[in-house]
């Protein structure tokens, strides 16, 4: 218990030294291998770097990575000052971490303005009704990376 609360501390040192020093928006994360060592961290740079996926998570895993020079965490463990939004929750799955802790919930993050909800709402929504709408395209070609992908590996 007291190292989950240690890791999440310093967590949030992080995500509040990323406002205070860097004008950054206010998220931090940590990603620990098994034996307890910190192997990434990431902070939200969304603000600084103009880009809209660098969520504090998505950074964490992009340096845990880096450092480990893997594609997965299997693992590993990631601690968030926040609960991860559906990006980060895609990308916490593709990376394959074991698990994760967070310190502010969903419903206390869209008090302070950062409310995600509308996006898990769209989710469940038919592809063609979601705000930013999805349309399945038939074309001919569709398969041919699959098929170039089998054919080199
Ligand atoms: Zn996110």
């Amino acid at each position: 218990m007291e190292k989950h609360q240690n890791y999440l501390k310093q967590t949030i040192a992080l995500a509040i030294a990323n406002v205070e020093k860097n004008g950054g928006e206010p998220f931090a994360s940590i990603i620990v291998d098994e034996n307890g060592i910190i192997v990434g961290t990431g902070k939200n740079d969304m603000l600084t770097k103009h880009d809209p996926t660098a969520h504090a998570e998505v950074q964490a895993i992009r340096d845990a990575c880096e450092n480990l020079e893997t594609t997965t965490l299997e693992g590993c463990t990631m601690y968030t000052s926040c609960e991860p939004c559906p990006m980060c929750f895609g990308a916490i799955y593709w990376s394959r971490l074991k698990k994760v802790y967070y310190a502010a919930d969903h419903a206390l993050a869209a008090a302070e303005g950062f409310d995600d909800t509308f996006i898990f709402h769209d989710m469940n929504k038919p592809h063609e009704q979601r705000n930013i709408p999805f349309y399945a395209f038939d074309i001919e070609e569709k398969n041919i990376p699959f098929e170039k992908w089998k054919e080199l590996t």
